[in-house]
């Protein structure tokens, strides 16, 4: 994706977010977004072979985009169903590791690959919303336009993205040093069309105490 397509897309993102975010309600403590939503615990396979990724999908002919997007969310279904909640703890596990990797190994050097990274790889567009320096550290509003993981799936209420989740977490505690915290806020599965995650970088040193 080059960098006017990309630009593209995250005004068009912005733009539909802005909308979905004015129309969103407070459900049990959570946001759930203005899609329909669809009462199940689950996502089954019909809601996986759908992707919606109309700027990622752009330079992969015919469906291809829309084919490896599912089997890389069949990989997702390994895991018995009686666990597939508890599962999300290993997720988040599996993310940090694979993005504190990510950035171990050199594919990521610093914040800026981050985003080139994602794109190249097709998991996702990633959009530095917003960056603001808090007492303790920094706070970040990170969007994940069409996410491999959720990008098409319905609004089952709650987020799914615990991979993703962790693997934030991973590079940006390896880039910077720090304690690292991210929850995705918003998802797909909760009825938006992006990830949203609150991220937040304290100032003290991993490993140390207050
Ligand atoms: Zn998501």
């Amino acid at each position: 994706m080059n960098e006017k397509e990309f630009k593209k897309a995250i005004d068009h993102y912005r733009s539909l977010i802005d909308k979905e975010m004015a129309n969103e309600k407070v459900i049990d403590g959570k946001f759930v977004g203005p899609k329909k939503l669809t009462k199940k615990d689950k996502i089954d396979l019909e809601d996986i072979i759908h992707p919606d990724r109309p700027f990622l999908s752009k330079d992969a002919p015919e469906d291809l985009d829309s084919l490896y997007v599912t089997t890389f969310r069949v990989g997702n279904l390994k895991k018995p169903e009686v666990l597939t909640k508890a599962g999300y703890g290993t997720d988040v596990i599996g993310g940090i590791e694979f993005g504190s990797n990510l950035v171990k190994t050199g594919l990521i050097e610093s914040v800026d690959d981050i985003a080139p990274f994602l794109a190249k790889y097709k998991i996702g567009i990633l959009d530095l919303f917003r960056e603001e320096e808090v007492e303790d550290g920094k706070k970040l509003d990170i969007r994940v336009y069409e996410c491999i993981d959720c990008a098409g799936m319905p609004n089952i209420g709650e987020p799914v993205c615990y991979f993703e989740t962790g693997m934030l977490i991973g590079i940006l505690s390896e880039l910077t040093g720090k304690e690292v915290f991210a929850e995705e806020l918003r998802c797909w599965t909760s009825g938006y069309s992006c990830c949203q995650f609150d991220v937040d970088i304290k100032e003290t040193k991993k490993g140390l105490d207050g």
